[in-house]
């Protein structure tokens, strides 16, 4: 199997670097590791112009959509059977798949990666962004607060060099789908409890803090029931 696995598309998320790190180690060939956004990491920024991870697909001519434009390219012009965006995040998650696509080959991926839950991002969202680009075997790995050990580096890279054929998965993950966002000023977001429901807000946090975002909240998603197929998706944000 080919998997292509990415980390730093946010300049302020360097975890990732650890696992790409532990996989060049080991000088695996199937597996193509990618520096996201290195002039970011250098500055320590999330970006330097656009949000790189919604700048896929756009026809502005910031640094990171020239950026994307390589990605992309790249990605299409050599075939990979998995593709693995690492992020991280300052909300109380642990590790969560973020998905633009639910299929057997990202529920595996999800399953696989050990993930706590797999979140449904709206198309709204994913057509600007990694995941967007081949959304049938992508899967972005958002990793909370705390969540940056080299032993869970390691292990990760571990798990990742030993993925092979899809496998149809009796899983037990969570699913959820984002619905909207939760403003900035939400009174609650000081020790918001991230996927668990809440009550003021009629549904479930999903990265949301203080100081996740700077010009939101975070996200706000609804569980889905996996024994009905009513699981109608609206999304009410920008
Ligand atoms: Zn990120």
């Amino acid at each position: 199997m080919k998997t292509y696995v990415i980390a730093g598309v946010h300049g302020d998320e360097v975890f990732g670097l650890k696992i790409i790190g532990a996989i060049d180690r080991s000088s695996n060939q199937n597996i193509t590791t990618v520096v996201g956004h290195a002039e970011a990491i250098a500055k320590k920024r999330r970006f330097i112009e656009s949000d790189l991870n919604r700048s896929f697909e756009l026809k502005s001519h910031t640094i990171e959509s020239r950026i994307a434009k390589s990605i992309s390219d790249n990605l299409r012009n050599n075939l990979h059977d998995y593709i693995i965006d690492i992020h991280t995040s300052r909300s109380n998650v642990k590790s969560v798949a973020i998905v633009a696509k639910l299929n057997d080959t990202t529920i595996y991926l999800a399953h696989m990666l050990e993930t706590d839950a797999i979140v449904i991002m709206p198309p709204q969202l994913t057509s600007t962004s990694l995941i967007g680009c081949q959304p049938e075997k992508s899967i972005s790995l958002e990793y909370g607060a705390g969540q940056r050990s080299d032993k869970l580096a390691i292990k990760t890279a571990e798990v990742i060099m030993s993925l092979g054929d899809i496998q149809e998965i009796k899983h037990d993950l969570p699913i959820y789908a984002v619905i909207s966002r939760i403003p900035k000023d939400y009174e609650g977001l000081s020790g918001i409890k991230n996927l668990e429901y809440d009550v003021t807000l009629n549904g479930y946090p999903f990265l949301a803090g203080v100081d996740t975002y700077p010009d939101f909240g975070g996200f706000l998603a609804k569980k889905l029931n996996k024994n009905t197929s009513d699981n109608n998706i609206v999304y009410n944000g920008e």
